[in-house]
């Protein structure tokens, strides 16, 4: 009998072309750091978001949501307003720059933040300290969250709206690509997203003037002299060229793997959804998923758990949906405005196999598997 293949959540998927540009990369001898991979790539990214967008290719989407919020002008002693429901790389960067998160908790159509939540902590913090200095809002699992509402709220009060799309490539809000619906978006090329570049990242703006910017910063923010000049601290956070040719061969294949990721979870809706201790999240008219994980809501943490070992046993990757920050020991002593629904998703969600690369045999195995477990 042949031994099983283990199964994962999320992994790597090439399309053909990502050698080819590698090896230009080394035959031009463009390996360090920048090169024609590197403006390749970002008009790649450019011109498949549409609009009037500017992209800076980063080391990776931490870097750039890094990046953001320095450009937004956040800084010691400021509050940045965070989605609770996220990874946590969404919310490491506000303490980088030495300021505070306030966390926001989710609702019930997107399992984005909530607009209701996100306006009662706004006005909270003015009337108690001070304008929360920028938002950060996430498309988690590809879900866009209700970007009208959140962007309402940021011109309202006048404070601007950080968009990560680390997770949403492909996706749409009313025909419009995720990452590019906000004053600053940021993507992530990491191994377990929908496209790759091994590890990479990168901010969208609205001018060339703060693309630039960003560039400037993510160099070691060298001034315009023959020696090294600096007035102002760096990082060095570009992309390098190599990297950027993996990402040019993904992108031409962007389409086929978000395709790919929304018949998984076409598959999985179709055999599961007729048990009732399984629920779906689906799409609000005009809400267009990537679908790049496809997650479960279980009626009990005692079933999701029973659902995760069984496919263990069976080498078949699953995780629990994220744990929302504010129930993080390193941000738990941090403000947040909660309702309790980021917390039962933790306990009853699943994030189930997703790769564009799954094969029909790998997704009839997990599906036969859960379906043997919710038989008993
Ligand atoms: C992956 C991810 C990031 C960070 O991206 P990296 O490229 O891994 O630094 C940020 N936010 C979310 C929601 C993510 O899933």
């Amino acid at each position: 009998m042949l031994t099983k293949t283990k199964i994962y959540l999320s992994s790597p998927h090439m399309g053909g072309s990502e050698q080819k540009f590698v090896n230009e990369a080394f035959s031009t001898n463009w390996i360090a750091p920048l090169g024609p991979n590197v403006d390749g790539f970002e008009n790649d990214i450019q011109s498949y978001l549409g609009g009037n967008k500017y992209v800076a290719a980063l080391s990776s989407g931490t870097a750039a949501i890094h990046l953001a919020l320095k450009i937004l002008g956040v800084t010691k002693g400021d509050e940045v307003l965070c989605q609770s429901f996220t990874f946590s790389a969404s919310a490491n960067p506000i303490l980088y720059l030495g300021a505070t998160p306030v966390f926001i908790d989710s609702e019930k159509d997107t399992w984005n933040i909530s607009p209701e939540l996100l306006e009662i902590a706004i006005k909270d913090r003015i009337e108690k300290y001070k304008k929360p200095k920028a938002i950060i809002a996430v498309h988690l699992y590809g879900m866009p969250y209700k970007v009208d509402e959140i962007n309402a709220l940021g011109k309202k009060y006048d404070i601007p709206v950080v968009e990560d799309s680390a997770e949403a490539l492909g996706s749409k809000y009313f025909n419009q690509k995720c990452g590019a619906l906000s004053d600053a978006g940021i993507l992530s090329f990491n191994g377990n997203k929908i496209i790759t570049t091994s590890g990479g990242g990168a901010l969208i703006v609205n001018s060339e003037e703060l693309k630039n910017k960003a560039v400037f910063l993510s160099t070691q923010a060298r001034d315009n002299a023959p020696h090294y000049e600096h007035s102002t601290i760096g990082y060095n956070y570009r992309m390098s060229n190599v990297l950027a040719g993996i990402g040019r061969g993904q992108m031409e294949v962007i389409d086929d793997r978000v395709s790919a990721r929304r018949k998984n979870f076409d598959f999985y809706k179709t055999h599961l959804s007729k048990f009732k201790d399984i629920t779906f999240l689906e799409e609000k008219n005009g809400f267009f998923s990537n679908r790049w994980i496809t997650c479960i809501e279980t009626k009990s943490y005692e079933l999701r758990e029973k659902i995760r070992l069984e496919l263990l046993k069976d080498d078949i990757e699953s995780r629990p949906l994220w744990k929302p920050m504010h129930m993080q020991p390193v941000f738990e002593d941090y403000l947040h405005f909660t309702n309790g629904f980021s917390e039962n998703l933790f306990e009853k969600g699943l994030c189930l196999p997703s790769g564009s690369n799954l094969s029909q045999e790998d997704l009839n195995r997990i599906v036969n598997n859960i379906k043997n477990t919710l038989k008993f």
